[in-house]
């Protein structure tokens, strides 16, 4: 990967595609590299959809290897459901792909002049840009139909849904999945507004003709690369856990804590969870003749994802995962693993945030525009958004703004972004996370929930505020590092109670790059990440106020412990004082 492939969507005569050497961005994959051009390259105070800002895709520094679980991309935007920088995450097809055709990064730039509908193709040659406006308005399962009786079923692809194309703030961008699928995707902030407001529609990536990338030390890359695999199979959340239920093991786990979020935020016990649990969905999956355990690209080892079927046996939509089953489920009440099985697929097709959707639809039940528990007027309320009517449009674009037209002050969302399936009264740690991360409430950005809830890595009692603050910090850290090597997070859970496993990443690294990386450099990247990212932001005019949750979290008892959130302003000051 020693190039970037930057494509002017605004030059004069249409778009132009550049390939330019790496120069100060050597060195660096994922969102460490999507971070750094965001912060370094976009004005922080220009408009989300505007010609300033760039949508950045950045393969992990070792995908396109065989290195384990190394398909991760990073996708990077000022965002528009935020307002400050964004990295999103997702699995599929692309990142290998990108990665293999020699690309550190894809950067789309620039804004066209007219409404014109562009698709890209880029491959061992380069890339091709051409208008294509019969894509107009698909679904992504409708355009990656079309995509692959044009191009085959070999590539890959990245694209929008309508969602995208309306330019709302919760929708997401889609990566295909190993079988041309558009499941995978880079949900949060907002980042297919960014690409239709480019006139992207898809991106194809076609990697024939190209080759692996190879290790500067095969031997020593081939020995941890073992050893890692080793780690992450004996391990019982990434060798058991993961693979037999998917993520939506955590139903049981967070329900029986007392801290999975129900009816918007106001109880943290869901009476009949059992009947949407990772146990239940399993086993509907296999009944069906679908898979209770997938991976969503090559080289997955822990496979954590799965394959949907309807009544009829039908393919319906990949394994929802725990926070998609409890956005659409817990937290609206609903308990019918099919209609949650059908937001998604709806939330997939349209290319929306599944997390927004359902924090949105919470608080639109909240609102009164349909009763908790309604999973028929839930899916009506999502095809809303999907055809781009006025209600639609207010609740595509997140659920801070549906709070704010329909007057709701229970409105669970920090700098714009809703929370995800955790309460932060009930996992005090996670709770610090969602106010002090750079990108708005996300719980992959520092997973407190490991250590307040599972064991791993030590143990900090969920529902007291002491050793949030240290534990939320030292997990946002280790998570930047970790998003910019394409590994997949959930490798966390071994690398954190298994030393033996943290230094097979690092071999792994060491034996790919051929540098002699410590675990002390780990963590310097992982600060340096974190400080352009809050440095952008604070420029973007980010205060510490901005650092809060909303304080009904700081008022209202949550059951069933009657806790309230109690880590002080203060003390989530000092996150990012290191
Ligand atoms: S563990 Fe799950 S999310 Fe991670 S790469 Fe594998 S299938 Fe994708």
């Amino acid at each position: 990967m020693d190039k970037i492939l930057r494509i002017d969507m605004g030059a004069k005569g249409g778009p132009k595609a550049h390939e330019k050497p790496l120069g100060e961005y050597a060195g660096i994959g994922g969102r460490a590299m999507t971070s750094a051009i965001i912060a370094k390259e976009v004005p922080p105070m220009c408009h989300p959809l505007g010609e300033d800002n760039k949508l950045v895709f950045a393969p992990g520094l070792l995908s396109g290897s065989v290195a384990a679980m190394s398909g991760r991309i990073s996708v990077g935007f000022k965002s528009p459901l935020t307002g400050g920088i964004k990295e999103s995450n997702a699995g599929g097809q692309p990142s290998q792909m990108i990665g293999r055709l020699g690309y550190a990064a894809i950067v789309l730039e620039g804004k066209p002049k007219d409404d014109t509908i562009y698709k890209i193709i880029i491959n061992k040659d380069g890339a091709d840009i051409v208008t294509d406006n019969s894509l107009n308005m698909l679904g992504n399962y409708d355009l990656v139909a079309k995509i692959k009786k044009e191009c085959g079923d070999k590539v890959a692809c990245i694209s929008i849904g309508p969602a995208g194309e309306m330019k709302m703030a919760a929708a997401s961008v889609a990566f295909t999945d190993m079988e041309m699928r558009p499941t995978r995707h880079a949900g949060r902030g907002g980042a297919g507004a960014v690409m239709g407001s480019k006139g992207v529609k898809v991106i194809i990536v076609d990697d024939t003709g190209t080759s692996m990338r190879t290790p500067a030390d095969p031997e020593k890359f081939k020995k941890a690369n073992k050893n890692f695999v080793q780690g992450l199979k004996k391990h019982p959340v990434t060798g058991e856990g993961l693979p037999a239920y998917g993520t939506n093991v955590l139903t049981n786990v967070v329900n029986e804590a007392g801290a999975y979020p129900t009816r918007n935020f106001t109880s943290g016990r869901f009476e009949t969870c059992s009947r949407i649990s990772g146990e239940t969905q399993a086993e509907t999956e296999t009944a069906r003749g679908g898979l209770a355990t997938h991976g969503c690209h090559k080289g997955c080892v822990i496979r954590c994802s799965g394959v949907y079927n309807d009544k009829d046996g039908n393919f319906l939509t990949k394994q929802p995962e725990y926070e998609t089953v409890w956005a659409h489920g817990g937290n609206c009440e609903i308990d019918d693993l099919d209609a949650i099985a059908m937001l998604d697929r709806l939330d997939d097709d349209f290319g929306l945030d599944t997390i927004e959707m359902g924090a949105t639809i919470g608080v639109a039940m909240e609102a009164g525009l349909a009763k908790f528990g309604d999973a028929e007027a839930a899916i009506n309320l999502l095809k809303e958004v999907g055809k781009g009517t006025p209600l639609g449009r207010i609740l595509g674009n997140g659920a801070a703004i549906t709070g704010k037209v329909f007057g709701v002050e229970r409105v669970p969302v920090v700098k714009g972004q809703s929370m995800p399936a955790y309460d932060p009264r009930a996992v005090q740690g996670q709770g610090v996370t969602y106010a002090t991360s750079p990108m708005g409430a996300d719980h992959t950005a520092g997973y407190a929930v490991a250590t307040n809830l599972l064991g791993v890595g030590g143990n900090v009692d969920a529902l007291k505020p002491e050793g949030q603050v240290e534990l939320s910090r030292n997990l946002q850290i280790a998570t930047a590092a970790i998003d910019s090597t394409g590994m997949c997070l959930f490798i966390a859970f071994a690398i954190l109670d298994q030393p033996e496993t943290f230094q097979a990443l690092i071999d792994l690294i060491n034996g790919f790059t051929g540098q002699k990386l410590t675990a002390d450099d780990i963590t310097a990247l992982g600060k340096s990440i974190l400080n352009n990212e809050r440095d952008f932001n604070a420029r973007a005019g980010f205060t510490s106020k901005d650092d809060r949750l909303p304080d009904y979290f700081r008022k209202e008892k949550f059951a069933p412990h009657d806790v309230r959130f109690e880590v002080t302003d203060e003390e989530l000051d000092q996150v990012f004082n290191w």
